[in-house]
């Protein structure tokens, strides 16, 4: 069910019913991709599930806001900043407990969307609860980060190791769901003139020491990796490689059972 369409009487709530909610950005995708790249691709995604599972699924509209402060030096980019994120999940998840959901899924997809994502169900886990109280189930994931990146590498045929930003990955799905937005002409990435065997610049593999930077600070242009090596069928493949995944797990989700708290 499309919760948009939905009129009041119609939200019948079963202790089965999952609502999904879609968590994209508005931020800049180098020079060929257009910003609303990470809420068209999860939205995508989240319409695939909705459609496999249209009587346990409330799909509520994908969030175009996320927190992507560090692309700001980049045109057309819009961002909460990451304490206002982690206020607006709770805001979500309050409203939809009490409309009396006990299994609420947020698909992510966006990267800069994980540290106040993790943050938030941090902070469910210190919520206050009487004893008896039936806990409800509130889960997130990451769309590529479901399972090994290689597995999706050599599914789809790709040349580069991992999904990153504006990328072979990304620009391929694109492709494949608003070929009309993609600039292929234009899809170059923007190496920084410097390497580091520790800190992964542009993903190439995982990174052994974190930092807190922006994106000027990585990326000339915005995009990261091959995105000129982006095909269509590479992301007909992506997508419903990542849609297996996500379906199975919304199918498993349905069955999760409730415990008390305190016990
Ligand atoms: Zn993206």
């Amino acid at each position: 069910m499309k919760w948009i369409n939905l009129r009041a009487p119609e939200f019948k709530i079963t202790t089965e019913s999952i609502a999904l909610v879609p968590l994209g950005s508005t931020e800049q995708h180098g020079n060929h991709l257009p910003v609303q790249t990470d809420a068209a691709l999860v939205g995508e995604l989240a319409s695939r599930i909705e459609a496999a599972c249209p009587d346990t699924v409330f799909l509520l509209p994908t969030l175009w806001l996320g927190a992507s402060h560090h692309h700001l030096d980049f045109g057309g980019t819009l961002s909460l900043r990451a304490s206002t994120y982690v206020g607006v999940l709770r805001d979500i998840t309050e409203c939809l407990l009490r409309q009396g959901f006990q299994r609420i899924f947020f698909l992510n997809g966006h990267g800069g969307n994980i540290p106040p994502l993790s943050q938030f169900l941090s902070n469910c886990q210190e919520e206050p609860l009487k004893a008896g109280e039936t806990l409800p189930w509130v889960v997130s994931a990451t769309y590529w980060l479901m399972n090994p990146p290689s597995e999706a590498k050599e599914l789809a045929g790709m040349k580069s190791a991992r999904l990153t930003h504006a990328c072979e990955y990304e620009t391929s799905m694109m492709l494949s769901v608003t070929p009309d937005l993609v600039a292929m002409p234009e899809a170059k990435a923007g190496k920084p003139h410097f390497a580091s065997k520790f800190f992964a610049l542009q993903g190439e593999f995982p990174s052994r020491v974190q930092a807190g930077v922006r994106f000027s600070q990585i990326t000339l242009n915005g995009a990261m990796g091959e995105p000129g090596l982006a095909q269509v069928e590479k992301g007909q493949k992506l997508l419903d490689y990542y849609t297996k995944t996500l379906v199975e797990f919304v199918q498993e989700l349905r069955r999760w059972p409730f415990l008390p708290a305190g016990r």
